[in-house]
């Protein structure tokens, strides 16, 4: 909205905000920075212009995959003005920090893009992202694109509070536990998920933060076949195991935070298994614990087994 003058001279909100705002080129901006820059999650349309100018201008493009960014450049039709394109990924990162600090202290510009969304989630660059800071470089984000603020936003569960969990662990055992300890978090959980692995998630956290629980699967966001299952999880873990459609692409999972009664029921729960476990197998005291509570005993049966048995 133009200012009016009126606005000027009054210092009026509005006139602050537009006045904060910056239209100021990437290329112009600070040589010697870093810039932390997002690209698409699927739809090209998505590339922001202060993200394309990075991309072409930047004097040193540090990528994920380099191959995969010289297929965006293509596809989003970027001529890089000059300069390398290098790699830097999670096994490179350490070995690369001093050659990228050292272009920077020498005044390049560097523009860091992991293969979509935003570097340093789940994706590498912190460890740059220290560095940098560490040496008294500035570092700048070109915001953009990332699933899991468009799944918690799509999701259409509480976003006032959230907490991003990344990847859960691969392994059974490592899932439980970790979930074991997130069962009574009070804030919405976002967690990434590789699709061959959806199902089994949704079935341990179904069984660690019970059935009822409220959880969205986000999956192909911005693509072609972008589809939200919204549900319980009991339902998302069925569905899961019914439809294979819903296990293929990207997804983020979306869960509902814990409620004090919820955690006041699971806090009950682990008491009578711990008490149990001091006596008991584990199997035993899920099946007494099953009985005492009229829950499930495999949910009983693993949460018991992401408590650990006292007896060892
Ligand atoms: N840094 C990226 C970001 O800002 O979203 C995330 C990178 S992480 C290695 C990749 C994970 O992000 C996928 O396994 C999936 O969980 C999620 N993801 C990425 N793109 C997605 C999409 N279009 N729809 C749903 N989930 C997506």
């Amino acid at each position: 909205m133009p200012a009016t003058k009126a606005s000027v001279q009054h210092g009026a909100p509005e006139e602050e905000r537009v006045a904060n705002e910056r239209n100021d080129s990437i290329a112009r901006l600070r040589p010697g920075a870093l810039f932390l820059v997002s690209t698409p999650i699927g739809n090209l349309g998505d590339l922001s212009p202060r993200a394309r100018e990075a991309l072409r201008d930047a004097d040193l493009l540090l990528a994920e995959d380099t191959r995969h960014t010289r297929q965006l450049l293509g596809a989003c039709g970027i001529e890089r003005a000059g300069g390398a394109i290098e790699s830097l990924h999670e096994h490179n990162e350490r070995s690369r920090v001093p050659h990228v600090l050292e272009r920077l202290q020498s005044g390049a510009s560097v523009a860091l893009v992991s293969d979509a969304g935003t570097p340093l989630l789940s994706d590498p660059g912190s460890t740059l992202v220290r560095a940098a800071i560490e040496a008294g470089i500035e570092v700048i984000a070109v915001p953009g694109p990332c699933a899991a603020i468009a799944a918690l936003a799509v999701g259409g569960l509480p976003t006032e509070r959230f907490a991003f969990e990344g990847f859960l662990p691969a392994k059974s055992a490592a899932r439980l536990k970790v979930l074991q300890e997130l069962a009574s978090e009070s804030r919405t959980l976002v967690f990434y998920e590789a699709p061959h692995r959806l199902r089994e998630s949704l079935e341990d956290l179904a069984r660690v933060f019970g059935g009822a629980r409220r959880a969205v699967v986000a999956r192909e966001l911005t693509k072609r076949f972008e589809s939200v299952y919204r549900g319980a999880l009991a339902e998302l873990a069925t569905r899961a195991a019914q439809d294979a459609d819903m296990s293929r692409g990207e997804v983020v999972i979306v869960i509902e935070g814990s409620t004090a009664q919820a955690v006041a029921a699971s806090a009950d729960v682990d008491g009578l298994l711990r008490a149990l476990l001091v006596e008991l197998p584990v199997a035993q005291a899920a099946k007494i614990a099953a009985r005492a509570t009229g829950l499930p005993r495999r949910e009983l049966y693993d949460r018991a087994l992401a408590l650990g048995s006292p007896r060892g």
